[in-house]
């Protein structure tokens, strides 16, 4: 029997497709390839094409990209690399395929013959593959020679040079877990890049919350590039642990990390085409000249702290809740969280845990998920011990996720939401009953969509809400007034007495950042980091189809952002750090589809 009669009807109708989308890519026939696609479709690229993240709609877009992309990107040898599935009259298949500049791989999605959804991806450039598996180095120089130095001396060298006689290529102002990412996959590529870190050791920015922390994602979604959390490592990672890990990542993975170092002020030349950045490492100014600046400076980095009459006179403890010491010198004290979402929850569990008087104010709604509930219905399926004995791969989930555009996410995920609430329905009545405004988000899509649009909004539950539920944390619906000597007065008079007060009320746009470092006026020409354009609550239109601003080139030539949870931030520092390595080695890189800016902040 031949190779093609022994093909399955998914795996033929998959190859057919393959084939005429690569003759007609091949033919440079743009629109012949736009009609392989059906009338409501998606292509989702990550740079193979458009070196840009982008996701283009429908035919006419689709054609309009491969119009400006396909003489140069010269795409070829496109076929699917495992047995397609097929379920709900949708063919899926992992295709892979080359360009004239890389290697990449994606994801298929077929109904009645036609593409729906199809992700591309670069995976390597070709000339700069990373020295992994086969190809990793061998370490040693072996023979007799009078001028050998070793490992240690080389790094040695390496340190005492980057930043003062060689300059770095990139800089990454800030060494969370986002820079620290970002950082290894540039050092594989051997793109010579220094992260500088307000804080003294990597780990510092989980280290300093408050110490009740936990991961509230599971360890399966928040692996770093190239080592894995081993597998005795617990589902939901202490704050201090994640933070040791990032520690000893960091050495391991040979990062040129500058701690204890602020980045205090960057100018671009447009002429010389670098960056003149001062730094403040350890009381020395050093001025850096990368080529690259990127911005992972969190998405929790700058403190969004509401402004009260009285609160210069409130004669107790108040801080924000990044600055929150835990709960231990607040026990008996009466204490007033202001906010209901993730921190709040979390710091009022931890004070009544401490025999502290607690009232949570709420201003607005919250939307609820019970982490057991969380990792079985929405995350399980790729990110779980079942996901991996039925050998799902991180990298594989991870595509798995991107595969699915973004104007579709939310749809796919309401029903996801259904099953959430009907399955709790019990603790969601009790939450409600308790007086606790809950929503489902504005589609009714959920947590995740939440994340995506606004990055705040939701509470993953790992037990506060059934303190609240049971009135053991007070609940205030409500908003807040002034405060006196000794209260939060809320707009109805109501006095809530307080020893402490925990501003529990989220964070600025990433933009922020930019203004401080580098001036408002680039701050402006970047525009708002974050959210898709969803035209829902914190997420304003136009919809604009991927994250602002994150991991992709932006209005300021040689600026960038990275960041996002543990999972984006493994995922996308691909492809921020394949872009950047295509810079540094001078491969043409022109932008398709560069993002308009519709909002400031
Ligand atoms: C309470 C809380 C719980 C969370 N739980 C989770 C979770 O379970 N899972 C998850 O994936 N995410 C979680 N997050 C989101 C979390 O913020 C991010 O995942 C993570 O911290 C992002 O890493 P990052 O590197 O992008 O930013 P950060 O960790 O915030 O790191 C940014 C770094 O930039 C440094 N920096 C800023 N400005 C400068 C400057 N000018 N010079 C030098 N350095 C500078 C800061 O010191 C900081 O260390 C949580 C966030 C909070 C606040």
């Amino acid at each position: 029997m031949s190779a093609t009669a022994a093909r399955s009807p998914a795996a033929t109708e998959v190859a057919n497709w393959l084939s005429r989308f690569g003759e007609a890519l091949e033919q440079g026939d743009s629109a012949g390839a736009a009609e392989l696609f059906a009338p409501e479709s998606y292509w989702r690229d990550l740079i193979a094409f458009t070196w840009n993240i982008k996701t283009v709609e429908g035919r006419a877009e689709i054609a309009d990209m491969l119009d400006h992309t396909l003489g140069r990107v010269k795409p070829r040898g496109w076929h699917a690399t495992e047995e397609p599935e097929v379920a709900d009259g949708v063919t899926s298949a992992w295709i892979a395929f080359e360009t004239e500049t890389g290697r990449g791989g994606g994801h298929l999605r077929l109904i009645d013959g036609q593409a729906w959804t199809l992700l591309t991806a670069l995976d390597e450039l070709k000339g700069y593959e990373q020295g992994l598996g086969p190809r990793r180095p061998k370490g040693v120089v072996h023979g007799a020679n009078p001028e050998r130095h070793s490992w240690l001396e080389d790094r040695r060298r390496e340190a005492e040079e980057l930043g003062h006689t060689v300059q770095p290529y990139a800089v990454i102002v800030g060494g969370g877990q986002g820079g620290i990412a970002l950082g290894a996959r540039l050092r594989q590529l051997g793109v010579p890049t220094i992260i500088v870190e307000r804080n003294p050791r990597p780990g510092d920015s989980w280290r300093n919350r408050y110490k009740s922390l936990c991961l509230h994602d599971p360890v399966w979604y928040d692996h770093l590039p190239y080592v894995k959390f081993p597998p005795n490592w617990p589902v939901f990672s202490p704050k201090d642990k994640i933070a040791d890990w990032l520690e000893m990542y960091t050495r391991v993975m040979e990062l040129n990390y500058w701690g204890s170092t602020t980045a205090k002020s960057a100018r671009y030349d447009e002429d010389a085409g670098e960056w003149t950045l001062v730094v403040d490492r350890d009381g020395e100014e050093i001025t850096l000249r990368p080529k690259q600046l990127v911005m992972a400076t969190g998405m929790s980095g700058r403190p969004h702290t509401p402004v009260f009459e009285g609160m210069d006179r409130f004669k107790g403890d108040q801080h924000h809740s990044s600055r929150h010491p835990g709960p231990d010198k607040y026990r008996g004290k009466r204490a007033v969280v202001i906010g209901s979402n993730n921190s709040a929850h979390d710091i009022c569990a931890a004070l009544w845990e401490h025999g502290a008087d607690v009232t949570m104010v709420q201003r607005s709604s919250t939307h609820v998920v019970r982490s057991d509930t969380l990792m079985e219905i929405a995350l399980g399926a790729l990110y779980s011990e079942d996901a991996v004995a039925a050998g799902m791969t991180t990298e594989k989930a991870d595509l798995t996720f991107a595969s699915l555009p973004y104007r579709i996410m939310a749809g796919l995920q309401v029903p996801v939401y259904e099953q959430i609430r009907e399955r709790d329905a019990d603790f969601y009545a009790r939450l409600e009953a308790a007086g606790f405004q809950h929503d489902w988000g504005e589609d009714g899509s959920g947590l995740f969509m939440k994340y995506l649009r606004r990055a705040s909004g939701y509470y993953i539950d790992v037990g506060a809400s059934e303190l609240v539920a049971s009135g053991e944390v007070k609940l205030r619906p409500g908003q807040v007034d002034h405060l006196t000597e000794g209260a939060v007065v809320m707009a109805d008079g109501t006095e809530l007495p307080a020893d402490l007060v925990v501003y529990a009320t989220g964070y600025e746009s990433m933009n922020g950042s930019v203004a401080d470092l580098i001036s408002q006026e680039v701050a402006d020409k970047v525009g708002k980091v974050w959210g898709l354009g969803s035209d829902t609550a914190k997420d304003p239109g136009p919809w604009e189809g991927e994250q602002r601003n994150m991991w992709k080139p932006t209005q300021q030539k040689a600026l960038w952002f990275h960041g996002g949870n543990l999972h984006q931030s493994r995922h996308y520092s691909l492809y921020l750090a394949l872009q950047l390595k295509a810079r540094a080695e001078g491969i043409d890189t022109p932008v398709y589809g560069l993002q308009e800016v519709h909002h400031t902040r």
